[in-house]
């Protein structure tokens, strides 16, 4: 569909975001404060608020090309060394643990897609940096996502932020505008020189997602097929927001606390 979304179009997303926005505050604060709760609980939680809010989950049963399963939930729930497309599961989450929780859903045919990375109790120093890296190489790409300026600036800001953070960016994922379907065209990689690809207009809605890792590694997939390790059990880091070009600059749809007020 086009790239530009009408007015009309913005509020039917802005509407997604915000119950996708308050599902995800629920499961960062269950993950966060119920002890031994699970992968598996937090998917049952999100599925049951999405239904109950009019919408549908947009990951269960997503098929990603031929001859790999349809995704069997609707959260991806990444932990540690998983960097995206973790299966939830019974292990208890743990003291320590860094989580990635990125859910979709469509209401009335319009998608939203985002991700929180946050940690669980007490966390290393040496987590804590990289989670800030993550959320620091994120808000450098919605810097740039203004009237006038090129999709690959979204990209390269990304892109310097983590070469000056020091750690090591994934090539392999990228970003995705969005509207009708979850990924729309264009893609949004996380790297790439500036001043290239559309020049970014008011109306365009995009999902910004970079990734990290602790040092060079490299990455395999698990046999269920979706989900994604370091290779060597290191730390990787995945976060999302979904982000709408105004004439005055980037609006975050993907905070929490809206589903009320639209
Ligand atoms: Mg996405
Ligand atoms: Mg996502």
């Amino acid at each position: 569909m086009s790239v530009i979304k009408t007015p009309e179009q913005v509020l039917k997303m802005k509407k997604s975001a915000a119950v996708l926005a308050d599902c995800l505050d629920i499961l960062e604060s269950e993950a966060k404060t119920k002890a031994g709760m699970t992968g598996r609980e937090l998917d049952a939680l999100a599925e049951t608020f999405i239904r109950d809010n009019g919408g549908i989950p947009a990951f269960k049963n997503y098929s990603m090309s031929p001859g790999v399963p349809g995704f069997p939930a609707s959260i991806c729930f990444s932990r540690n060394h998983v960097l995206v497309h973790g299966i939830p599961d019974d292990k208890p989450i743990e003291d320590g643990d860094i989580l990635t929780i990125d859910c979709g859903l469509s209401i009335d045919g319009w998608f939203a897609d985002f991700a929180r990375l946050f940690g669980v109790g007490n966390i290393s120093e040496e987590d804590e940096r990289i989670m800030n890296a993550s959320h620091k190489a994120l808000h450098e790409g919605i810097k740039a996502c203004r009237p006038g300026n090129r999709l690959s600036d979204i990209s390269n800001s990304i892109q310097s932020s983590i070469f000056n953070s020091r750690y090591e960016n994934v090539l392999q994922f990228c970003g995705h505008a969005i509207g009708r379907e979850m990924h729309e065209a264009p893609q949004v990689p996380n790297f790439g020189r500036p001043g290239r690809g559309i020049t970014l207009k008011p109306g365009m809605v995009f999902c910004l997602e970079p990734m990290l890792l602790k040092h060079k590694v490299g990455l395999g997939v698990l046999p269920d097929k979706w989900t994604i390790v370091t290779l060597d059990g290191s730390r990787a880091t995945h976060v999302e927001h979904m982000v709408l070009i105004t004439e005055n600059g980037p609006e975050v749809l993907s905070h929490g606390g809206n589903t009320r007020k639209l």
